[in-house]
């Protein structure tokens, strides 16, 4: 078995296996992936119970040193580790190794807040007593990942839950066990004691419920599709442990009259149709008033259908394929539905390359109102539609008109306008002149609305989820 499970500090093998394929060419099996069962999840969680007393005293030079070195290793195999993230998700090559030094930046970021947790004192309000505000750890996090950022969002789950001085089970996407076993195995030669970080893959529908069940896990977060979210939700709510749930979105990007062409087209391309349109941000609605609308779409579909489609290993490629046939056949099937609604369709057929994988040419649907199936529900490819709206008032209505609340992008040279936008968009994030999709590591990501629920992930925020407060008084 190529990629085992790590529980308290021994790789462990399954009888049943998972097999890593390539999407940009089936023949091409990279490995098998161990699948957990219930026994062994439920040793998971317990060795990870057994750590976490020691590892909520470790010091902050402790977890800055694991923290630090494991970012530093992952910074200098970025290129191997993006290969592998490249071959198993089909980003492409530059995508993978864009996304690798992310996952180490952000190993390198929560190094620093390790040594950076502070608490306040105040004076109480009855005199000669004294108040302070600290964090505990929480004990053992269970972290759920999807397939679309297989290296990076372990990692921005991993690198907070240690910093903060908890310990994990993680249970990654069945589709890309390859990126969590290698983040898993630079860990496990990091210095963590062992039952710090726990790997249990397996099929979430079995592992997922019995990991939020566990009264020894206590608190879950989870990023992937919004039915299971919603599942987790009410599980944890029954049981009253913490979560955090970041789900999908189907994100606006209003272009006004007044913007730049060029900056809107490149925008646009970007968070519609980079690392295939498969991003919880990308930009799938395109708000375009009615002054630019037809220049505007004529110079995306221009630029959308230059695009260089195929293998993600390829030099020059553009845009990789889609993960596997499923989703393929789910973004084929929206790309119909959009035209059976009346939407007028550019690109979306499937394509065949050298090698058997799940190839599909951009979509771009036009004449579309915000009322279509397309407008409302995720596609989770790239296909992206455009919405013609009267004004800027307009557009922001629209933008605002979904049960999603993860990113909205506007294009305009108006300060005023953007000034509104900002104010005004629901949605965890912003963008102005910029693809919805592509933030930084060091600031909160997350949403509102149907998008995201609990604290926010990443930057010094994450402490909200990976803490609890607690307020001491002493009278001495
Ligand atoms: P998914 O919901 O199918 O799976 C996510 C994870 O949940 C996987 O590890 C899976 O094994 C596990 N799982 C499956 N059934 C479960 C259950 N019953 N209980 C617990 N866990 C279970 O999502 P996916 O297809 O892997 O990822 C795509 C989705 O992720 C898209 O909707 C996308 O928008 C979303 N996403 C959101 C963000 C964000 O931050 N908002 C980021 C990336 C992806």
């Amino acid at each position: 078995m190529d990629y085992k499970n790590l529980v308290g500090g021994s790789w462990v093998e399954t009888s049943d296996s998972t097999p890593n394929v390539n999407p940009s060419d089936i023949s091409d099996v990279l490995g098998h992936a161990a699948r957990g069962d219930a026994a062994q999840l439920d040793q998971a969680i317990e060795a990870a119970d057994r750590a976490a007393p020691s590892w909520a005293a470790s010091t902050p030079q402790q977890r800055f040193d694991v923290l630090d070195l494991v970012g530093t290793e992952i910074l200098a195999r970025k290129e191997e580790l993006g290969r592998l993230l490249s071959r198993e998700e089909g980003k492409t090559l530059p995508e993978g190794i864009g996304e690798a030094a992310r996952a180490g930046q952000i190993f390198k970021f929560f190094a620093g807040e390790a040594l950076r947790q502070a608490g306040d004192r105040l004076a109480s309000v009855r005199p000669g007593i004294e108040v302070d505000v600290t964090r505990s750890p929480l004990g053992v996090i269970g972290l759920i990942t999807p397939w679309n950022f297989p290296i990076a969002i372990p990692a921005w789950k991993i690198a907070p839950a240690i910093c903060y001085g908890n310990t994990v089970v993680l249970k990654p996407a069945e589709l890309v066990p390859g990126c969590a076993h290698a983040l898993v195995e630079i860990l496990s030669r990091s210095g963590l004691p062992e039952g710090v970080v726990n790997l249990v893959m397996g099929r979430g529908s079995q592992l997922g419920p019995r990991l939020i069940e566990s009264s020894k896990v206590k608190a879950i977060s989870f990023t992937g599709s919004v039915p299971t979210g919603r599942g987790i939700a009410a599980a944890c709510g029954a049981s009253l442990k913490k979560v955090q749930l970041e789900m999908g979105g189907k994100n606006p990007m209003v272009v006004l009259d007044d913007a730049d062409l060029d900056v809107a087209v490149d925008a646009c391309l970007n968070g519609a149709f980079f690392s295939t349109g498969q991003r919880c941000t990308a930009s799938s609605r395109l708000v375009v008033t009615e002054g630019i609308h037809d220049r505007f779409v004529a110079a995306l579909a221009e630029r959308m259908s230059a695009l260089k489609v195929g293998n993600a290993l390829e030099a020059g490629v553009q845009m990789g394929p889609v993960v596997d046939g499923r989703q393929l056949e789910q973004n084929l099937s929206y790309v119909d539905i959009a035209a059976e609604d009346g939407g007028k369709v550019q690109g979306g057929e499937r394509l065949n390359r050298e090698t058997e994988g799940f190839y599909m040419a951009p979509a771009l649907v036009t004449e579309t109102s915000n009322d279509m199936r397309i407008n409302r529900e995720e596609v989770f490819g790239p296909v992206a539609s455009v919405i013609r709206v009267k004004d800027y008032d307009e557009a922001l209505s629209v933008a605002n008109d979904t049960e999603f609340g993860l990113s909205s992008g506007i294009c305009t040279t108006s300060l005023k306008h953007a000034s509104h936008f900002k104010a005004n968009a629901q949605a965890g994030m912003v963008m102005v002149n910029l693809p919805t999709a592509g933030v930084d590591y060091h600031v909160p990501f997350g949403g509102t609305k149907g998008s995201s629920f609990g604290s926010r992930e990443q930057g010094r925020y994450a402490a909200e989820f990976y803490t609890s407060v607690k307020t001491s008084y002493l009278l001495p």
